[in-house]
């Protein structure tokens, strides 16, 4: 059995055919595109003495070091970092190899110099921002952007879609992930999609009138945004009978947040709604769906495909490899990509339940699964919510404690300084929306114990806000992505959910321009094509 196998049978694989036919793959790759033709991990090697033919099961990984995103961040003295990750083949070695030169006889050298274009030339890209101000271009060739039909097709197929339904993209339209990875599995599944950019471009009207003429079965986006849009449409009256799927990205979704999605979805008169999350970044060039699950049960997990990437799961502390089931830090290694390449990525987002191989219990799927929540440790620091009052405070328990809060719609944690003196207290002030008829003080009470109980801090101050103040607050269809946490404190930028630089879409955190183009790419994409010569 090949690697072809591990495609044309990605779903229905046991475990050590799996882990066997991903350690051949990730051999060759290795071999015949990493350490060739990328700077940065030919370095690596060389200085490591690690040989790709030494790679001969998924535990010799351990080898080769981690990289995370501090690696593919510009600094002064490297300011083209991220260039030394991009795989830019040398046109000696090509030419050379005996497959090369096969091909090139029997379908001539111009069919080769081309799918050498094909699979190499940079022509896209999607961005990241990092802790820096200075956003990480990735790259993408065309091979690549058939790997990105691929993943989305199947996040398309594990959600259950149907080819006659229709579907709107309401991911912000900006270079992220998230936004391109929905419009490459649209077409790649075939089924009728709409992306109207989110709420910076057409605002919560535009997007609700869109969808009083569409009449979608699937609605895709952030949970923040689309939460905003139904919560609006039922606050006019509308319906939307259509509804099968809300799927969720860009950021964390709370089981709290799923809730309230199925409850609003039910008032517009679609009562049995799957929402489904999904787990990608940047780096993966690719992201990972849950398969429908039972209002009552637990989602069984992230799908994961096996011949496009290695997903392990490490102690965060140590680096370690952690034996399947157990909770850790998850690491991704493609198998198949070409433009930007990192190996051994930590993301910094920790798993519960960490990586499975048994058939799905939904589904049925025989693949590997991420399971539990996730929380993204690394963003916890770069908010540097330790500094809250002197306690270090962990957001995902806050934003857990809020979207689990049955009366708490639309929420927004702000940072002041007391009476805006840089030298006073750090004041925390809870915005929220109430759904219910609770009255504002128990309200009041119960969310300061909760808060107590899970992070030993409470807020100075819970503020009450109709629908339309806390859209506002949030920027919803002002800003890229909505703020739900404000750093009012004088110095500071403002923040907004710190759940994004990892996630799919991982959006800017200030709403303004998402990316700028200075470093990099131009230079990059003038990178001579690859010629074949006699
Ligand atoms: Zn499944």
């Amino acid at each position: 059995m090949n690697s072809t196998q591990l495609t044309q049978r990605w779903s229905r694989l046991p475990r050590e055919t799996v882990r066997r036919l991903q350690a051949e793959k990730l051999r060759r790759y290795l071999r015949d595109v990493v350490v060739p033709f990328s700077a940065h991990y030919r370095e690596i090697f060389l200085q490591h003495g690690i040989k790709a033919d030494n790679i001969r099961t998924l535990e010799d990984l351990e080898q080769i070091p981690f990289s995370s995103k501090a690696d593919l961040v510009n600094t002064p003295e490297h300011p083209q970092k991220s260039k030394d990750f991009i795989i830019i083949p040398d046109q000696n070695v090509l030419t050379h190899r005996p497959s090369t030169i096969l091909r090139a006889l029997i379908n001539g050298r111009e069919a080769v110099r081309r799918q050498f274009e094909l699979e190499f030339r940079p022509i896209f890209m999607t961005s990241t921002t990092g802790r820096s101000a200075d956003p990480v271009p990735f790259l993408y060739s065309q091979h690549d952007i058939g790997n990105l039909s691929v993943a989305g097709g199947r996040v398309m197929e594990v959600c259950g879609a149907q080819h006659d339904w229709r579907l709107i993209n309401m991911f912000p339209y900006a270079p992220h992930l998230a936004f391109w990875l929905t419009h490459y599995a649209s077409t790649e599944f075939g089924i009728f999609t709409l992306g109207t950019g989110g709420g910076k471009v057409m605002g919560t009207d535009g997007n609700l009138r869109l969808m009083q003429k569409i009449k979608p079965d699937v609605l895709i986006g952030m949970p923040t945004f689309l939460y905003h849009v139904l919560q609006h449409a039922v606050e006019e009256g509308h319906r939307c009978e259509n509804l099968k799927r809300i799927v969720l990205g860009g950021e964390k979704a709370a089981e709290g947040i799923r809730r309230k999605l199925r409850n609003l979805c039910a008032k517009l008169g679609s009562p049995n709604v799957d929402v489904l999350s999904t787990y990608g970044f940047t780096e993966a060039k690719m992201a990972w769906a849950e398969c429908p699950f039972p209002v009552d049960e637990q989602p069984t997990g992230y799908h994961l495909y096996p011949d496009l990437g290695v997903i392990e799961i490490v102690d965060p502390k140590t680096g370690v490899i952690l034996p399947d089931g157990t909770p850790g830090e998850i690491v991704f290694t493609p198998l198949d990509h070409r433009g930007s390449v990192v190996l051994r990525y930590r993301t910094g987002d920790v798993i519960e339940g960490g990586l499975v191989h048994e058939p799905c219990p939904c589904c049925g799927r025989s693949l590997p699964r991420l399971v539990g929540k996730i929380s993204r440790n690394s963003e916890v620091k770069s908010m540097q919510l330790d500094k809250i009052k002197g306690t270090l405070v962990d957001f995902n328990q806050l934003e857990h404690v809020l979207d689990d809060a049955p009366s708490v719609g639309a929420w927004q944690l702000e940072l002041r300084k007391l009476k805006d003196d840089p030298m006073e207290m750090d004041e925390l002030i809870l915005h929220v929306h109430k759904l219910s008829d609770v009255s504002e003080e128990k309200l009041s009470r119960e969310l300061n114990s909760r808060f107590l109980e899970r992070t030993e801090i409470r807020p100075n101050r819970i503020v009450f806000h109709d629908a339309d103040e806390i859209r506002q607050l949030l920027g919803v269809g002002v800003l890229l992505k909505e703020q739900k946490i404000a750093d009012n404190r004088p110095g500071k930028a403002a923040v907004s959910s710190t759940l994004s630089s990892s996630t799919l879409s991982s959006s800017t955190s200030s709403g303004a321009a998402p990316i700028s183009c200075e470093a990099g790419p131009a230079s990059i994409l003038s990178t001579s094509p690859v010629e074949v010569k006699s």
